[in-house]
């Protein structure tokens, strides 16, 4: 599913250069949930976003679903982001003058589908985590586990292969960060491949294997057994 191969990354600072990935070796099969940890500053979003392909490295190589994913036109980069993967953020990355069901929707828009072809996806996810009576609400309007369920729903809407979360329950409180943790478990269980960043390591064991960066190189990379998250709602 995802392949990578010595992959660098370098900030520029003014005159000099922050080298934060330093040859990274990682593949990733179908049905995976990955954690990646490391402490803050180590490279981990740097590393998320060039998988996510909002970002590029400076060298190596990134395979995506039998695709290498380099040089891209921002053009080509979206098409593939909106095929491929779905995205999850820490802060919610909300539209804050959309309703749950409009948020959810948006995506579905730049696919190309009708707009009643949308709404009706849009519903089915929101169905799907538990949302179906809050469609007409704004995110202002939401709880911090409600809103980050309504991203969810809207990263499963156009039925990404990959789900990419930065630290998804970064802002929420122990008992609904657990709520979200055994929602993605579902899905995992039903097939989807996920990779989460955290620096959490009671979200990191309620995935399937840990990898941990420091310095800018994978120093461990193993396959645990996970801990089943206590869904509260
Ligand atoms: P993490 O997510 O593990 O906390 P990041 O990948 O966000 O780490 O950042 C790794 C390092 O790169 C940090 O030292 C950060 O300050 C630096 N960095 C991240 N993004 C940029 C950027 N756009 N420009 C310059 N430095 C950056
Ligand atoms: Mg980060």
């Amino acid at each position: 599913m995802l392949e990578i191969n010595q992959l660098h990354k370098s900030y520029a600072i003014g005159d000099s250069s922050l080298h934060v990935l330093k040859g990274i070796d990682l593949s990733v099969a179908k049905g995976e949930m990955v954690a990646i940890m490391g402490s803050s500053g180590s490279g981990k979003s740097t590393l998320l976003n060039i998988i996510g392909m909002l970002d590029e490295a400076d060298s190596g190589e990134y395979i995506l679903d039998s695709v290498t994913i380099k040089n891209l036109t921002e053009k080509k980069a979206a098409i593939y982001r909106n095929k491929f993967l779905g995205f999850i953020f820490q802060s919610f990355n909300l539209i804050n003058y959309k309703n749950a069901l409009e948020n959810v929707a948006l995506p579905l828009y730049y696919q190309g589908l009708k707009r009643k072809e949308r709404q009706e996806k849009a519903r089915f996810h929101l169905q799907k985590v538990g949302l179906l009576d809050w469609q007409t609400h704004l995110p202002s309007e939401l709880s911090g586990g409600q809103k980050q369920r309504v991203a969810i729903a809207r990263a499963l809407a156009s039925n990404p292969k990959l789900l990419l979360a930065d630290e998804p329950t970064g802002a929420l409180d122990t008992t609904t960060s657990s709520d979200i943790m055994a929602f993605l478990q579902q899905l995992n269980d039903e097939g989807k491949t996920i990779l989460i960043v955290t620096h959490e390591e009671d979200i990191a064991a309620m995935c399937k294997r840990i990898i941990r960066l420091r310095d800018g190189i994978i120093m461990e990379d193993k396959i645990v057994t996970q801990v089943r998250a206590e869904p509260h709602v």
